[in-house]
């Protein structure tokens, strides 16, 4: 089973387990703490019986009825718990209630029959719990009966029997138990929710896991794709170029002109190459960068010159304000790639007017400017252009050909090289790109 599916159930579990858990230890401190209190209850029933039996055993053997009756009334206005108080007496194996404490009428329920009836023969109190009708609706009591034991005979003249309540008890209990209970749930609540972001952040960590296959696939294709491809495009391209070139067999105009054609394909199809080529080595950290003190005008001079004849054509002018006392720390090829692609778009994406390049020193960086007066982009445009393959679509851009990884690729150049990049834009004004690089001294 894969780390992740067994997480997701250890999980799982665990939000079963923990609140079940705690639940059940609640109910279970709340029945023992229940049982402890009713223990306690039986325990005063009992001792209750005994003291009364003695008060009352010179009225018992004398049969005074009233009397015990008005006494056991008196006692039982005293406990707010006692629920009924009773004397029984046995006549003739038949069970009687002498006195009681309340309107029950004198009438002796079976079940209290039995219970007085096996103190009489045992000799020893009885306790019961169960649940008996009052003017308040059912309550539960212990009723426990005792027996008043003649010293002389060791015969059981009378049975004192009382019913206590619980109910008192029962709201003192979960009185007590509230805030533990309160705290119970509101820590399976905090628990859960807890478990909950851990399990989603399992699920998370599964994605990102994924994630990261699909990537990394992804870069092994385009590796091997772009490595493949590169190869059979040097060699149509080199063969085109040799047919173009072969004076002992010159070409008829058409078949040269369609040669061009193919050759600038080729080209564009070599330039896409190198863009995916150089994508795959940046996802997959193999981009090398020598950092070394860099003239920066030295680099930029030969670029400048290679674009000045395509830049003619289009009636663009470049204009460099070279600083040849510049240098800057970074590493030469890739300043190189970085200021050719600005220039190439710069020259792209203007239709005339000019390019102006220059430097500035600002603190421990040096500023590079390109500045175009070309077709420019909108705020929005402007906000999405170093994503990866974004490129521009519009009626100005549609017949320009390119792969919208250029810019991507010189920002990762330039912050790793601790530079920054920074663009400003304006629709049918033209754009400045502003590379930051440090300044070495
Ligand atoms: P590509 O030029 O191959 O499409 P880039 O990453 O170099 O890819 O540029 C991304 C997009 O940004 C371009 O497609 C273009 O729409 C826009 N862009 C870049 N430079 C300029 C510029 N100097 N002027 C106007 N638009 C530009």
């Amino acid at each position: 089973m894969k780390r992740e599916k067994r997480e997701i159930i250890y999980s799982i579990v665990i939000l079963i387990m923990v609140p079940l858990l705690m639940v059940g230890n609640t109910l279970l401190f709340y029945s023992s703490v229940r049982k402890l209190y009713n223990e306690d209850i039986r325990r005063k029933a009992d001792l209750l019986n005994s003291v009364m039996a003695e008060v009352l055993r010179s009225d018992i053997k004398a049969n005074n009825a009233d009397l015990i009756k008005q006494k056991l009334g008196s006692i039982k206005k005293q406990q707010p718990e006692m629920i009924h108080l009773a004397v029984y007496v046995q006549k003739d194996n038949t069970i009687n209630s002498l006195a009681w404490s309340d309107d029950l009428d004198e009438h002796v329920s079976s079940a209290t029959s039995l219970q007085v009836q096996i103190v009489f023969e045992k000799k020893q109190a009885v306790a019961k719990f169960e649940k008996i009708e009052t003017s308040h609706g059912v309550t539960q009591v212990w009723t426990v009966t005792s027996p008043l034991i003649d010293q002389t005979t060791n015969k059981v003249v009378a049975v004192v029997g009382s019913s206590m309540s619980t109910a008192d008890s029962d709201e003192l209990i979960a009185s007590i138990l509230n805030m533990p209970l309160i705290f119970g749930i509101v820590s399976v609540v905090v628990v859960m929710a807890l478990l909950f972001r851990h399990l989603r952040f399992v699920e998370y960590a599964r994605l990102l896991a994924r994630q990261r296959e699909i990537n990394q696939t992804m870069n092994d294709f385009l590796s091997v794709a772009t490595h493949e491809l590169k190869a059979p495009t040097t060699i149509i391209k080199g063969y085109i170029a040799n047919a173009m070139d072969d004076s002992s067999n010159p070409l008829a105009e058409s078949t040269r002109q369609q040669l061009g054609v193919a050759l600038a394909q080729t080209d564009r199809l070599n330039a896409l190459v190198q863009d995916l080529l150089n994508v795959s080595r940046i996802e997959q950290g193999r981009v090398e960068y020598h950092l070394q003190m860099v003239k920066i005008a030295d680099v930029l001079s030969p670029i400048i010159q290679s674009y000045q004849l395509i830049a003619k054509e289009k009636n663009i002018t470049i204009n460099y304000q070279a600083d040849r006392s510049l240098m800057v720390y970074a590493d030469a090829g890739r300043v190189q790639e970085i200021f050719t692609n600005l220039i190439d778009n710069a020259v792209k994406y203007s239709t005339h007017g000019t390019v102006d390049i220059k430097h500035q020193v600002n603190g421990q960086l040096v500023s590079t400017i390109v500045r175009d007066t070309g077709i420019g982009m909108s705020t929005e445009q402007r906000k999405r252009l170093f994503q990866r393959f974004y490129r521009v679509q519009d009626e100005q851009t549609k017949n320009i050909g390119g792969t919208g990884l250029g810019l991507w690729i010189i920002k990762q150049y330039v912050e790793n090289m601790n530079g920054t990049i920074e663009v400003d834009s304006m629709a049918g004004v033209g754009s400045q790109f502003t590379v930051n690089l440090p300044l070495a001294k």
